[in-house]
């Protein structure tokens, strides 16, 4: 049986890496340089897994073995599978996400390719707000917030893409120790427009979690990394 364990940003960060030997397998003449490639790319992703089992380590592992381009292809595809999708969620469970939303307009959750999304974004442009839904261990957490279309082209803090950006700024519950009851803080991060083209890039949820975390003041559990 076969038991989803890669999560989408590991699957984005397993296929640059891919992508990276596949590069010097056409580039690189000197086959230890080739070589030493190799080995960076199989312990970056085998180090993504601290808590792999065996069979995930020998699966993952074939990344070091491939020549072809259809070798690379076939590599990326097989571990399709195993790729932990974005739990099915309704309508009315994120709705029930932002009760103070009366109108929200939720994502067309039919056509979503759950595959390859680690965090559900939208905006709503009539009313200037930005939604995250993302899956804590169990839960499913929603944090909102307003924001401003950037300018100019900037760094999306969660993806390290370069592109169409969106100041995003929420309020932080959590509260500094002896803070006056009025305190609050606003906290704010570039983020892509394109929600889609993020979730294709992202390989690292760090920044992501943190950021949950310090608006809702809670903890995100950690499952994988
Ligand atoms: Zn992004």
């Amino acid at each position: 049986m076969v038991e989803p364990f890669i999560r989408n940003h590991h699957y984005n960060f397993i296929k640059n890496q891919a992508d990276i030997v596949q590069k010097a397998t056409v580039s690189v003449s000197d086959p230890k340089v080739l070589e030493a490639v190799r080995y960076s790319a199989e312990s970056k992703v085998l180090n993504a897994f601290p808590h792999g089992t065996e069979s995930q380590k020998q699966l993952l592992k074939k990344i070091a073995l491939l020549k072809e381009a259809e070798d690379f292809k076939q590599y990326l595809s097989s571990l399709l599978p195993y790729v932990v999708p974005f739990p099915q969620v309704t309508e009315k469970q994120i709705k029930k996400l932002f009760p103070k939303n009366k109108k929200l307009k939720v994502p067309d959750l039919l056509t979503l390719d759950y595959q390859s999304v680690t965090y559900l974004g939208w905006m709503d442009i009539a009313t200037s707000k930005l939604f995250i839904v993302y899956p804590a261990g169990e839960e499913i957490v929603g944090i909102e917030g307003k924001f401003t279309i950037a300018n100019r082209k900037n760094t999306c803090s969660l993806c390290h893409g370069h592109g169409e950006v969106a100041l995003f700024s929420a309020v932080t519950k959590t509260r500094i120790a002896h803070a006056s009851p009025d305190y609050y803080k606003a906290i704010g991060n570039y983020i892509c427009t394109d929600s889609a083209a993020c979730n294709k890039r992202i390989t690292d949820v760090a920044v992501l979690e943190r950021f949950i975390h310090d608006v809702t003041g809670r903890a995100i559990t950690k499952h994988g990394t």
